[in-house]
Parts: C-alpha cells; structure tokens; sequence
C-alpha cells in the first residue's frame, strides 16, 4: 500500500492543485462529496485488476489496447443510441485490430464518466462579456449565461447517475449477445457498402469473414461461445476533478487495497502530470491502472520520476503511457521518452493518442483535426517503436458513433466548410463512426497484413 497516502492526501499545501473549480459554496460541495461517498461503487475492484492484468499483456507485447470515446460526455448527449453506436465502433476496430495483429484487442471506453476539461483559459470571452470558461458538464454549462457558467457540486450527482446507467447498458451490450462477432462483422461488411474507400478493405473484411465461416464449418457455434459472443468492456476517464474522484474512491473488501470506483482506468492528462501535481498524488494511492499522457514538454527524467511515485513496485499493467506530439513532432519528441523507459525498465503500455497534439483552427472559425495528420501521427509512432525495438501497444481516440462532421478528411471528405452541417461535440472534435474505422483498417494495413 502507498506509504504516507490517504484518499485526501493530495489536498495537503506542498501539492499544486491545477484545473480544479472553486465552489463558492463550500457547505453545498461537502453535502454532494457525503452523498456520493455513500453510493454504490460504479466497478468493482476485481475488474480494475482484470484490466490490469490485461495490460499487463499489453506490456508484454502480446495484446493491444483500444481506447476511444468522446472528448467530454456531455448531460445533452446522454442517449442509449449514441452509448450503443459508440460501443459498436469501438468493437469493429476491435475485431479488424485483432484480425490485423494477430493478438487479442483490450477495449476501453473513454465512457461513463469522462465529463471533467482541463481548459487553456479559465474565462471566455464573447463580444463583450467575459464568463468562466466551460469545464465539462460535471463541474458547470456550456450555455454562454452567467447562471450556467456557475461551478454547482450538484453536478457531480447528476454525472454519477449518467455513469451508472451508461455501465449498465454497456455492461449489458457487452454481455447479453449484442456484440457477437458475426453480428460485429455484419456492421462492418454494411458500412463497406456505403464507403468509397471500400476497395482498400475488402481483402481483410473478405477474411474475417472466411475465419468465422470456417470456424463456424468445424462446428463452432458463435451464438454459444462465450468467447465470440460476449465482449469484455472497460471504461476509463481523465481523473481531474479530484472532490468526485476522492468521493468515489473506497478500500476493496477483499484485499484492503484503495480502489478509485468510479472506472477502471482513470488517466492524468498532460496539463496536470508533472511532479508535485495533486494528480499525481492521488492516483499514486489507487491501485487501479493508470494512464499518464505524455506531451512535447515531458522530459525523460521528469516522466522517470513521476513513475518512481506511481508505481514504485513496477507492476506491469499498472501504467500506460499515452503520447500525444503531433504529426511531425513525433518522430523527434518520442525517442528520448522510449529509450528512457527501456534503459530503466519500467513495464509500461505504449498507447498513441493522434488527437490531442493535432488541433488546428479551420478557415471556418471550428476547432477541427486533419484526418492525414491523425494518420501520419500513428504512423510515426509505430515507426518510432519498430526502430527503437518496443511494442507500439495501442491506440487512444476521441470518437464517437454516430455522423458528426468535426474532424476534416476520411473517405468522405469532409471540408472545412461542411464542419458546421454536424458539429455536436462539446470540447475537441471526434472522430465520426466512418473515419475511426477506417483508421482501424489503415492500421490493420500499417500492422503489416
Ligand atoms: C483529453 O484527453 O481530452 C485531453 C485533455 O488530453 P491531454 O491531457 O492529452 O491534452
Ligand atoms: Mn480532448
């Protein structure tokens, strides 16, 4: 067990606390911790650890993790569809990256819990009214209104409930029989029909098909396999706001061990992940697996040492390291991390996140990501671990299932100016059900098949 750590330790003054909301009522945010402290656990102990072991297989460079889902869940989006369409996306890039590497595909959604921003500036300023800045549905609104810029604990509650209904029918798509491989594969053969990039997949769509004809020709029956007609799905989020997270987190009945159960995963991102962070603090007590995003302003020693504190024992699977450079950046920006990592032997995940260092303003005024740049990120990233001899385990993305127009490119080619026909997200723009699998199948391609 972590030495000197509490659940609360993380509030003590020699930690900096960054992208935290200030309350103003103070009586109202211990009202909503004491409420939430008293509910049920959102996962159980035994699953964090499954999914550690899991990664741990990922370090070891016999699996490979998927990791997607939106940038902010939003109170406005919360809908079974949009939960259903996203876990179905998830599962086809699943089943091509499974095909593709030959290794079995750990998925995580960035799902059930993933409310909380970090923002560039606390304010916002429209024409000339200046309010606080939007910091996820959790903590306060997007609306533009004094009212619902106004951080309000209650939140919390309602994020809660969200998470706890969105598990459940994950928990029920994944195991009721709604992600049964040939039903997963169906969904992939029907989007084929509708992309112009179809000629390109066909030879791997073709033989997934072909491996589940076969298997089903030797007598096996999908329907009663548990491993072909159940999935196994974990949910993951950034831990930023610490009140929920500490609220959430309880001591596991069976190994004494400190669980934070509001996911199974919980990442710190790159702006709250450097040493003395309050972040970093908390997460070192939990025992759940870890991601920490790795950015261009993360020195080798500074990442070494924050591992030192959050996994002292060295347990494999325990972290998961997320870099996100940018297309043109990686190449460079990478290597020195690798290498660091490999000299000191510290078991990690490598997971590519193409997104978060490739935002750039369109012409048209909307926030958006170049589909090539995405590409030519993962690309350079797998083309960092080949030459340096590690396992490019992963991938993390901000996506989601249903036909937004919010990152630029793909198949269908969305403009700068065809932004605004579905722009939903409510912080970085995703990836639509159509560009993420078809970065899975370009993956697939880059996985050498
Ligand atoms: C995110 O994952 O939404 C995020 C804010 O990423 P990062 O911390 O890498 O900027
Ligand atoms: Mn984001």
């Amino acid at each position: 067990m972590a030495q000197n750590w509490t659940p609360e330790s993380w509030k003590q003054d020699r930690f900096v606390a960054k992208h935290l909301p200030e309350y103003e009522d103070a009586a109202a945010l211990a009202e909503a911790e004491r409420a939430l402290a008293g509910f049920p656990p959102l996962v159980f102990a035994g699953e964090a650890r499954n999914l550690k072991a899991a990664l741990g297989e990922v370090t070891a460079g016999k699996a490979f993790l998927v990791q997607g889902g939106d940038c902010a869940e939003s109170f406005a989006e919360f809908h079974p569809d949009n939960i259903r369409d996203t876990f179905r996306v998830i599962l086809q890039m699943a089943a091509v990256l499974t095909f593709a590497s030959k290794l079995p595909v750990v998925k995580v959604g960035r799902m059930a819990g993933q409310f909380a921003k970090p923002r560039s500036s606390n304010t916002e300023t429209q024409g000339d009214v200046t309010l606080p800045s939007y910091f996820g549905d959790n903590v306060n609104g997007i609306e533009f209104t004094p009212e619902s810029r106004t951080n309000d604990p209650q939140r919390m509650l309602r994020a809660y409930s969200q998470a706890a209904a969105t598990l459940n029918l994950l928990r029920a798509f994944a195991g009721g029989g709604y992600a049964n491989l040939r039903q997963v594969h169906q969904w992939t053969l029907d989007f084929m029909g509708r992309s112009p990039w179809a000629d390109q997949y066909k030879s791997i769509a073709d033989r997934i098909g072909e491996a589940l004809d076969f298997m089903e020709a030797c007598g096996v029956d999908i329907e009663t396999q548990p491993q072909l007609k159940t999935a196994t799905f974990y949910t993951s989020h950034e831990a930023l706001l610490l009140p929920y997270e500490q609220a959430m987190t309880r001591q596991d009945s069976l190994t004494g061990d400190w669980y934070d159960t509001s996911a199974h995963m919980l990442w710190i991102g790159d702006r709250t992940r450097f040493i003395d962070s309050a972040h970093v603090e908390f997460l070192r007590g939990v025992n759940n697996p870890i991601g920490v995003k790795c950015g261009p302003s993360l020195e080798p020693d500074a990442l070494l040492e924050m591992l030192d504190i959050l996994n002292p024992a060295r347990e494999a699977g325990r972290i998961t390291l997320i870099s996100r450079f940018g297309a043109g950046k990686v190449e460079e920006g990478l290597p020195p991390l690798v290498r660091a990592i490999k000299r000191e032997g510290h078991p990690v995940v490598w997971s590519c996140d193409p997104m978060h260092g490739n935002v750039i303003k369109a012409e048209s005024g909307y926030k958006t990501r170049p589909f090539d740049r995405i590409l030519s990120e993962v690309r350079g990233f797998f083309a960092v671990h080949r030459a340096e001899g590690t396992h490019a385990g992963g991938i993390h993305v901000e996506m989601t299932g249903q036909d937004v127009t919010e990152c630029t490119g793909g198949a269908v080619a969305i403009t700068d100016e065809g932004l605004a026909d579905r722009y939903h997200t409510h912080c970085d723009p995703r990836l639509n059900a159509a560009q993420s699998l078809e970065l899975a199948f370009l993956l697939a391609e880059m996985l050498n098949l």
